[in-house]
């Protein structure tokens, strides 16, 4: 998909919103919801949307909702500092399929980088275990403030 077209409502993220599928939540407030990424490109690769949009990227989003949003960022991108220690932490976000997007409902990667550790490749990675997750997002969820 490119830049153009339209929101569409049966995205995985919107259903996760909806509860329409599990997720492995890490953190949420009005604007907001953080999750773990079930294909994580490293360690605690979480992402967070916000949770009332219509925009499939940045480009379209109302200015009104991106400052909640990076306030939630912000907040979570914290909390992974806290719970995991990595050397480097990596704020992504794509627009477009020829960007890498994938999934379009607006939303950012948070991904921990340390010394030495290859980054997994975006979107073609092992799918993580669901236990291993949640454990991930517990003590994630445990750092916020
Ligand atoms: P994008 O490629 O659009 O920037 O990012 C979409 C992200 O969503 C990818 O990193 C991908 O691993 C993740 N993803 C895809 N399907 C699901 C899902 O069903 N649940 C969760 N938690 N993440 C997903």
């Amino acid at each position: 998909m490119s830049l153009d077209g339209t929101y569409d409502d049966g995205n995985i993220f919107a259903k996760i919103l909806r509860g329409e599928m599990p997720s492995a939540r890490v953190f949420e407030d009005s604007h907001v919801y953080a999750f773990m990424d079930v294909f994580p490109q490293s360690r605690g690769h979480t992402l967070v949307i916000p949770k009332h949009s219509a925009a499939r990227n940045l480009l379209e989003e109302d200015p009104a909702i991106l400052a909640p949003l990076f306030l939630g960022v912000q907040r979570v991108t914290r909390a992974v500092r806290a719970a995991l220690k990595p050397d480097g932490i990596m704020v992504s976000q794509f627009n477009g399929a020829p960007a890498g997007q994938t999934v379009f409902h607006l939303h950012v990667h948070i991904i921990p980088r340390w010394e030495g550790q290859a980054l997994g490749r975006h979107g073609e990675g092992g799918m993580a275990d669901p236990t291993e997750l949640k454990a991930l997002a517990d003590q994630i969820a445990a750092e916020i403030s």
